[in-house]
C-alpha cells in the first residue's frame, strides 16, 4: 500500500479523497493555486504545495508542476479526483514515466473512452447498446444532411471533444441543420481546438442513466447499479438518486451485467461510468467517463461502500474489496448539487462565505470545503457543496432531504440551495417522474428565464 498520496484537485473531492487516506493510514498532499492558500484542502491535508498561479491551466493542470510536487514530497500515487487532469491520457502516461501511479485506469482506457467518438466505437464493439447516428465524424453538410434524413430528425450534432454539457446543437429539420452545424463546427472550434461533431438522434423524453462500473485491473468487474441524473440544466446535472425510480432489478442485472463484462474484457481498472440515456425500455449508451463521478457518494450510501477506498487498493494492486454477490442494495439515496450562483440567471456568485452551518443527523452527509470566513475564489466551478440523503426507500430520502436543506445555511453569498426547495414540492419529483427535459421546462415556468 502506499505511504503517501497526493491530490490533483481542490474543493470537496479534494477532501474526499484526504478523508479516505486518513482513514486507510496514508499520508495526503495537497496541491493548491496562489488564489487556494486558504482553502480547505490545504488545510486538512498532512502537506500541501503551491504549484501556480490562479488560473487553472498553470496551476491545477499544470502536469509538469504536480510531477514536480510529486518528487519534492516523495508521494507515491496521484488521485485526481474528477475535472481538471482525471481524464487527461497524457497525465496518466507522464506518471507512469516517472514511475507515479495514477490513480485511475491506464492511458490506454482513457483515451479508448476519451474522444466522444472512438468512446462510442469502443462501446459498440464490447456489445453496449448504443444511440443511432453517424459513423465517426461528419465532414460537410451534405453528410450530415444525409446521415439526419437516415436517423430522422430531430438530430443532435456533438463535439467529438466535448463535455461538461458544452458543444451540443439540437436540429429540427434540414434548415435548421444547416446553421446548428456551422455553429457547432466553429464552437468546438473555439472550446475545446477540435472542429470535429458527429451527428446522433436526439430523444425526446430519455432519462439519463448512468451504470457504476468497478474493475480490479486484473479482468474481474462489477457494476454498483445506476445513478439517474435526469435532472440537468444546460445538460449538466443538479439532482441525482440512486436507484433510478424508473428502473427494475431485472433491467439493472441486464445492463449493469453488460457493462460489467465490457470493462472485464478490457482489463479496467478502477472506478468508472458507463452513461446512457433510456427511453421506452431501451439503453442507449452516450459516453463513459473513465473516473470518479461528482454524483459518487448517492452509491456509496446505498451499497455502504467507500468507492475512493477501492480505487487506492486496486491502483495498489490489491482486489477489490467486494464481488458482485456481496453488493446488495440497501433503500434510496439523492444527491444535490449546491453552487455560488445567483437566481433565476445562475450567474456565478463567488464571495466571502459569512456563515456556514451544514446540516446532520441520521443518513445526512455534507460534502463541502466551506467554512465561515471562507473567500470563495472566481477562478473555478461554481460547486460549492453536495448535499447527499438516504433513506430506507425514496419517499423517506425526500423527507430527509427537505428536512437537511431546512437546517443548511451558506451566508454571505447566493446558492442554488431555494432551487431545491421548491423542486420538492413538485409532484413529478415527488413521484419520480421526470426526463432530461423537466427541469428546463419547470425553470421556464417557473422563472420566467434561466
Ligand atoms: P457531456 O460530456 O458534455 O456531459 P454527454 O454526451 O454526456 O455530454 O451528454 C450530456 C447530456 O446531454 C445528456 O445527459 C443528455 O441530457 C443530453 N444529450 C446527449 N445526447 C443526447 C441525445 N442523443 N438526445 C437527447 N439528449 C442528449
Amino acid at each position: 500500500m502506499f505511504d503517501k498520496i497526493l491530490i490533483a484537485n481542490r474543493g470537496e473531492i479534494a477532501l474526499r479523497v484526504i478523508r479516505a487516506c486518513r482513514e486507510m493510514g496514508i499520508a495526503s498532499v495537497a496541491v493548491h493555486s496562489t488564489a487556494d492558500s486558504d482553502a480547505m484542502h490545504v488545510r486538512m491535508a498532512d502537506e500541501s504545495i503551491c504549484i501556480g498561479p490562479p488560473s487553472s491551466t498553470d496551476s491545477y493542470l499544470n502536469k509538469a508542476a504536480i510531477i514536480s510536487a510529486c518528487e519534492i514530497t516523495g508521494a507515491q500515487a496521484v488521485h485526481p479526483g474528477y475535472g481538471f487532469l482525471s481524464e487527461n491520457e497524457a497525465f496518466a502516461q507522464a506518471l507512469q514515466d516517472h514511475g507515479i501511479t495514477f490513480i485511475g485506469p491506464s492511458a490506454e482506457h482513457i483515451r479508448i473512452m476519451g474522444d466522444k467518438i472512438t468512446a462510442k466505437e469502443t462501446a459498440l464493439a464490447l456489445g453496449i447498446p448504443v444511440v443511432p447516428g453517424s459513423e465517426g465524424g461528419v465532414a460537410n453538410f451534405e453528410d450530415a444532411i444525409g446521415v439526419a434524413e437516415g436517423i430522422g430528425f430531430p438530430v443532435i450534432i456533438k463535439a467529438t471533444a466535448g463535455g461538461g454539457g458544452r458543444g451540443m446543437k439540437v436540429a429540427k429539420n434540414a434548415q435548421e441543420l444547416e446553421i446548428a452545424f456551422r455553429t457547432a463546427r466553429s464552437e468546438a472550434k473555439n472550446a475545446f481546438g477540435n472542429d470535429e461533431v458527429y451527428i446522433e438522434k436526439y430523444l425526446q423524453k430519455p432519462r439519463h442513466i448512468e451504470i457504476q462500473v468497478f474493475g480490479d485491473g486484473k479482468g474481474n468487474a462489477v457494476h454498483l447499479g445506476e445513478r439517474d441524473c435526469s435532472l440537468q440544466r444546460r445538460h449538466q446535472k443538479v439532482f441525482e438518486e440512486a436507484p433510478g425510480p424508473s428502473i427494475t432489478a431485472e433491467m439493472r442485472n441486464k445492463i449493469g451485467n453488460i457493462c460489467a463484462e465490457a470493462v472485464a474484457k478490457i482489463n479496467y481498472i478502477g472506478a468508472g461510468t458507463v452513461e446512457f440515456l433510456y427511453e421506452d425500455g431501451e439503453f442507449f449508451f452516450i459516453e463513459m467517463n473513465t473516473r470518479l463521478q461528482v454524483e459518487h457518494p448517492v452509491t456509496e450510501a446505498i451499497f455502504g461502500v467507500d468507492l475512493v477506498r477501492e480505487q487506492i487498493r486496486v491502483a495498489a494492486g490489491m482486489g477489490m474489496s467486494f464481488t458482485q454477490s456481496d453488493l446488495e442494495i440497501n433503500g434510496h439515496a439523492i444527491e444535490v448539487r449546491i453552487n455560488a450562483e445567483k437566481l433565476p440567471n445562475f450567474s456565478p456568485c463567488p464571495g466571502t462565505v459569512r456563515v456556514f452551518h451544514a446540516p446532520g443527523g441520521l443518513g445526512v452527509r455534507m460534502d463541502s470545503a466551506l467554512y465561515a470566513g471562507y473567500s470563495i475564489p472566481p477562478y473555478y466551478d461554481s460547486l460549492i457543496g453536495k448535499l447527499i440523503v438516504h433513506g430506507r426507500d425514496r419517499p423517506e430520502a425526500l423527507a430527509r432531504l427537505r428536512r437537511a436543506l431546512g437546517e443548511l445555511i451558506i451566508d454571505g453569498i447566493d446558492t442554488t440551495i431555494p432551487l431545491f426547495s421548491t423542486l420538492l414540492a413538485e409532484p413529478d419529483v415527488q413521484n419520480g417522474d421526470y426526463n432530461i427535459h423537466w427541469l428546463e421546462k419547470w425553470l421556464d415556468a417557473q422563472l420566467g428565464q434561466h
